[in-house]
């Protein structure tokens, strides 16, 4: 006899996983990864490296070189450093240690759909805060939210994603400051922006102890394979996290390749010139176009196609092989597309059928 289906928990119904659909094309510009692959010397730094790594034996669990050598470079020491599996696991565990029932996130949309997914999957009531049409935050706005709800997780993009911009410095010192729970400012992009919250001095000195900055490997590292990201933040934070996180979740060799990714910085930061250059010379070309874009301190673009839908602008990029991020059915994002910066062809590929599917002039550029 069949065994009766096992009921989900009740909260989880109806709720769908966040995923970006993995589509088999020539130019992929949907997931905003580098299209650079990161320095040869880099890798045979690491493949010497896995030779030397014990792999009977459990990796180290507290990571405590990479967390001392990336906290020498932000100016902490690495009790101010917690390291996890991609960005994403490090606000899953920010969620599971000072989230749950009872307690309060707030969000800004539109802004990235994973803080407030986590926070369902963790039982967070969500809060959400809008955007004004250019998606900037009002401060009144938001201080209303953090007066009547009091969330114990104010989360923030900058830049934000999808739609661009950083966030302004004084907004985020003003709220890191008079907030009543964290607020954890999520860097992903935090390379390519004009400032980081990483930089104020309050941050090494303990004064802005409800400061969390997150930050990625994925993204300026060229290293979205390997799953690295962290925080950084009062050493209370790190405890917590370290306390709801899986042991050994950081394996050995993520351990290394983001330890010796650290060698590399420099080359690093010459890749992010060089897309902040591609960035513009894409954000000029469509300004020729029937469409609105919004001004982009990140490694992609959003804009919003005025005479066509997006839904058909999007099935004349995949019919030209070329793979976008349709946002129009997220929240305050109606007819928009985000496009990530490529390689120069791959960005020329871009723009080529985006003209064509506008209506503008076909094929070159
Ligand atoms: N934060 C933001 C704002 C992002 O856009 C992304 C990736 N799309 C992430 C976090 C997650 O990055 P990862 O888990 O790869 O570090």
């Amino acid at each position: 006899m069949r065994r009766p289906q096992v009921e989900l928990r009740g909260d989880l119904v109806g709720l769908e996983g966040y995923h970006s659909p993995q589509v088999d094309v020539e130019v992929r510009l949907n997931t905003n990864e580098s299209p650079l692959a990161p320095p040869e010397a880099w890798l045979a730094e690491l493949r010497d490296e896995m030779g030397r790594i014990a792999f009977n034996r459990y990796p180290d669990r507290s990571a405590v070189d990479l967390r001392t050598a990336l906290g020498r470079i932000h100016g902490v020491g690495p009790e101010q450093v917690f390291c996890a599996k991609g960005s994403n696991e490090v606000l899953q565990c920010l969620l599971l240690a000072y989230g749950g029932p009872g307690r309060r996130a707030a969000v800004f949309e539109p802004t990235y759909a994973l803080h407030r997914h986590i926070a369902m999957l963790t039982g967070t009531e969500v809060v959400t805060g809008w955007r004004d049409a250019d998606h900037r935050i009002d401060l009144e706005s938001m201080e209303e939210i953090l007066r009547s709800a009091e969330p114990v997780l104010v989360f923030l993009a900058s830049p934000n994603n999808p739609t661009g911009r950083a966030e302004p410095r004084d907004l985020v010192t003003h709220v890191a400051s008079t907030a009543p729970g964290l607020v954890v400012v999520d860097e992903a992009y935090g390379q390519f922006a004009p400032w980081s919250a990483l930089d104020d001095p309050g941050i090494q000195e303990g004064s802005l102890d409800r400061l969390v900055v997150v930050r990625t490997f994925s993204k300026t590292w060229s290293m979205a394979a390997c799953r690295l990201g962290y925080l950084v933040a009062d050493p209370s934070v790190v405890q917590a996290c370290e306390l709801v996180a899986l042991p050994y979740h950081l394996d050995a060799v993520v351990q290394a390749a983001g330890r010796l990714a650290l060698h590399y910085r420099a080359e690093m930061e010459q890749r992010v010139s060089w897309l902040v250059g591609e960035r513009n010379r894409v954000a000029a070309s469509l300004g020729d176009l029937p469409l609105r874009q919004w001004p982009s301190d990140a490694n992609f673009i959003l804009f919003r196609p005025l005479e066509r839908s997006a839904r058909d602008v999007w099935d004349d990029l995949l019919a030209a092989s070329v793979l976008v991020r349709d946002c129009s059915s997220w929240p305050g994002l109606d007819n928009c597309l985000r496009v990530t910066i490529g390689t120069e062809e791959e960005n020329d590929r871009f723009l080529s059928a985006l003209r064509h599917s506008l209506g503008g002039v076909a094929g070159g550029i």
